[in-house]
């Protein structure tokens, strides 16, 4: 595959917006009746595929962070097949995942690593490059394991968005702090932080409990990829009006509301009021 595609071509959303780049080098939104028309049976479960087969053991996770992107995708998958139909009465579907270097095919056209994570609606699959995580450091958060997870889940967020029929609400072309791209961000964070709330939830449970200092490293890192925090360490401006993602405040902040409640209640950022809890 021909490295140095475009990256105005990828339709895609991701974690943030690359440095530098204004929202619509990433190009359109695609809506979410895409991702609708797409045939689940194309899509395979990362725990299904050869990539993963060195993963065998609770300490290959927590040895290497392609292992551990994988645990997080079964453990966030875990919470949401039984909080989603329970408190928005949806069923869930486990998203594709897909780990690469350098650059991938995805359905929303060809990522390189300097992509960031991003989750696809077209193919409705998550993609990661590991190699992203060591750029936490440079915005200032530690490399730190449930920092990463957050990011899993983060991505894993915008698909029970696409299961919700509201992740075509967001639009990277129309940025600003109270923009639709911005709520959508936000709830994403915010449902991270429903499933590091629940990852230890019960004897199945594929996490130890997350402690407090484990807790602060992901409420570091959304901050660290907040709008403003990106924009200052860039060279450039605080510009709100530039916001496609929430400023560092509102990303820690939505991450700790539902980290706290564990509700999906609490992250109604849309204000749709359809959640039972
Ligand atoms: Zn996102």
């Amino acid at each position: 595959m021909a490295a140095g595609g475009g990256i105005g071509t990828v339709v895609l959303i991701g974690l943030f917006l690359l440095l530098g780049g204004s929202p619509s080098d990433i190009g359109q939104f695609l809506g979410s009746d895409q991702g609708q028309e797409q045939s689940q049976g194309e899509i395979t479960g990362g725990d299904s595929s050869d990539e993963f087969a060195h993963c065998r053991t609770a300490e290959d996770g927590n040895k290497y962070d392609d292992c551990r992107v994988m645990y997080a995708a079964q453990s966030v998958d875990q919470v949401w097949e039984t909080l989603l139909p329970r408190e928005a009465s949806l069923q869930y579907t486990k998203p594709g995942l897909v780990i690469f270097h350098d650059s991938t095919q995805s359905g929303c056209g060809i990522a390189s690593g300097a992509t960031g994570p991003f989750y696809c609606p077209t193919d409705q699959t998550a993609y990661f490059d590991t190699a992203f995580f060591s750029q936490l450091h440079q915005f200032g958060a530690e490399d730190a394991p449930l920092a990463q997870m957050y990011i899993v889940a983060h991505e894993f967020g915008h698909h029970i968005q696409q299961l919700e029929g509201t992740l075509g609400l967001s639009n990277y072309n129309e940025p600003g702090e109270d923009s639709n791209a911005v709520k959508i961000e936000l709830q994403a964070d915010c449902y991270a932080g429903i499933w590091a709330h629940h990852a230890d939830d019960g004897a199945d449970a594929l996490l130890d409990p997350i402690t407090d200092q484990q807790a602060r490293s992901a409420i570091d890192a959304a901050r660290a990829v907040g709008d403003d925090n990106i924009q200052e360490r860039s060279g450039g401006q605080v510009r709100p009006d530039q916001w496609t993602h929430g400023s560092s405040e509102q990303r820690a902040q939505a991450f700790l509301s539902g980290y706290q409640s564990g509700n999906m209640a609490s992250c109604d950022f849309l204000g749709r009021g359809v959640y039972s809890s």
